[in-house]
């Protein structure tokens, strides 16, 4: 049989699992990555970084955490030896060309339709990857890759930062400090992170998990110094550190910065600080727009996605036709009802809102394409009322 080429862009996590069942159909999968490692997210956080999911949830089917591994939040070194050891014990390293940045896709093929409703022909697709060797010199090389398939697998919080706007002269540039996002920030040596806050007055911009690292972090390396504006209950010892007003909080919709700090345009408060961080997240859909090399496929990049789980195995089994697309057309009027759906459910907050409750109904949705049982419990009680995780999928 004619085997297709697949190109995977992409070597964290969701490559990872894409490769893997990709080869497990018998395809000769390309992954390209442009870091010098595999791993994505986990290769670089913060010092502080673990899993936020407990590890019984958070790992794969065939391949569960070592006994090594006590703890139920794996450190960041953890989850990276964990991810290596995947990636080794399934043969993927030789399918994976790191420090190998994907430039463009273009598309070769019939004008219309973007892809093939049938699933039996595909149109072929330019990737253009910048290689880079590092020696004594740099070698950088552009080379053309011509595959039937391309999986995106780039990640949402990693690359391209989420910076709010400001107002010309109310922005960094006019701040004598240091600002930067929370990416520059981990990609720091811990050292020099450290180094960083150390003795400063912070502020950390930003309420999520990151924002919230950081903020314990600065209050480690320093006594009564540093500011966060956010608000959000958080456990732990996050609170310890309010009362101990290392960690001071204040919430603030709008913000701009003066010559030594940050002002608060609400009540016109203004934060001395020498350092600030913008915990503000990331802008992963532009990441996938921004790839093509015709603003036309940006349009087609629908809503948020949402998590890996058994897509990268029913992408494969779609590449080996084990099934069908249904028509452009139905798929278009599928996301639209989706869309309404989560916007009647979750109102503004629709694009950062997760579908916890609902992700086992879609993983059944996958199931059913794959021809799969859907009942992974003993009996249909267990199935509609007991929680469902990794292990669930196992005997699939
Ligand atoms: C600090 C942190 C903690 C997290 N904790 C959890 C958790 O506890 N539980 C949970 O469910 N999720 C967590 N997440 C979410 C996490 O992003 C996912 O769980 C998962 O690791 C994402 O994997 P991924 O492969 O989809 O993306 P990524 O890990 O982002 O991998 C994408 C890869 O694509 C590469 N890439 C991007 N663009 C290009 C290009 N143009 N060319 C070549 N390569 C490219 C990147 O270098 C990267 O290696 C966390 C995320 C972060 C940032």
């Amino acid at each position: 049989m004619d085997k297709k080429q697949v190109a995977i862009i992409g070597a964290g996590i969701s490559g990872l699992l894409a490769c893997k069942y990709c080869i497990s159909k018998g395809f000769n999968p390309i992954v390209f990555d442009l870091e010098s490692d595999i791993g994505g997210v986990w290769l670089k956080t913060i010092k502080t970084t673990r899993l936020q999911a407990p590890k019984a949830l958070y790992q794969f089917t065939d391949f569960p955490w070592p006994e090594s591994v006590i703890d139920h939040f794996p450190t960041q070194q953890q989850m990276l030896d964990y991810l290596r050891t995947y990636a080794t014990h399934f043969g993927l390293m030789r399918h994976i060309k790191l420090q190998s940045r994907v430039e463009t896709i273009s598309y070769d093929g019939p004008s219309s339709p973007a892809w093939n409703s049938s699933g039996e022909t595909f149109p072929k697709w330019n990737v253009s990857v910048n290689h880079t060797r590092t020696g004594t010199t740099q070698v950088v090389s552009i080379i053309g890759y011509v595959v039937d398939f391309v999986i995106l697998c780039l990640g949402r919080f990693k690359d391209v930062p989420n910076i709010p706007k400001f107002p010309a002269g109310k922005g960094p540039e006019v701040f004598r400090g240091k600002a930067i996002h929370s990416m520059e920030y981990a990609a720091m040596d811990h050292d020099k992170a450290a180094a960083l806050v150390k003795g400063k007055k912070v502020v950390v911009v930003g309420f999520g998990k990151t924002g919230l690292d950081i903020a314990r972090e600065c209050s480690s390396a320093n006594d009564v110094r540093s500011c966060m504006i956010l608000y959000m209950p958080d456990p732990d010892n996050f609170f310890d550190e309010v009362e101990k007003k290392s960690i001071n909080l204040k919430k603030s919709k709008h913000i701009s910065f003066y010559e030594n700090g940050i002002c608060i345009d609400e009540d016109k408060t203004q934060i001395e600080a020498e350092v600030v961080i913008f915990a503000t997240g990331f802008k992963g859909e532009e990441k996938l727009k921004d790839i093509f090399e015709s603003s036309r496929f940006g349009h087609f990049i629908a809503g948020s996605p949402r998590v890996p789980l058994y897509r990268a195995k029913w992408v494969a089994a779609l590449l080996e036709g084990a099934f069908k697309l249904p028509s452009v057309d139905e798929m278009e009027k599928d996301i639209a009802r989706w869309d309404e759906y989560m916007k009647q459910s979750t109102g503004e907050y629709h694009y950062r809102s997760p579908v916890g409750a609902l992700e086992i109904w879609y993983n059944d949705q996958l199931c059913k394409d794959m021809g799969m049982n859907r009942m992974r419990k003993n009996g249909l009680f267990a199935n509609l009322f007991e929680p469902h995780g990794p292990m669930d999928y196992v005997k699939h």
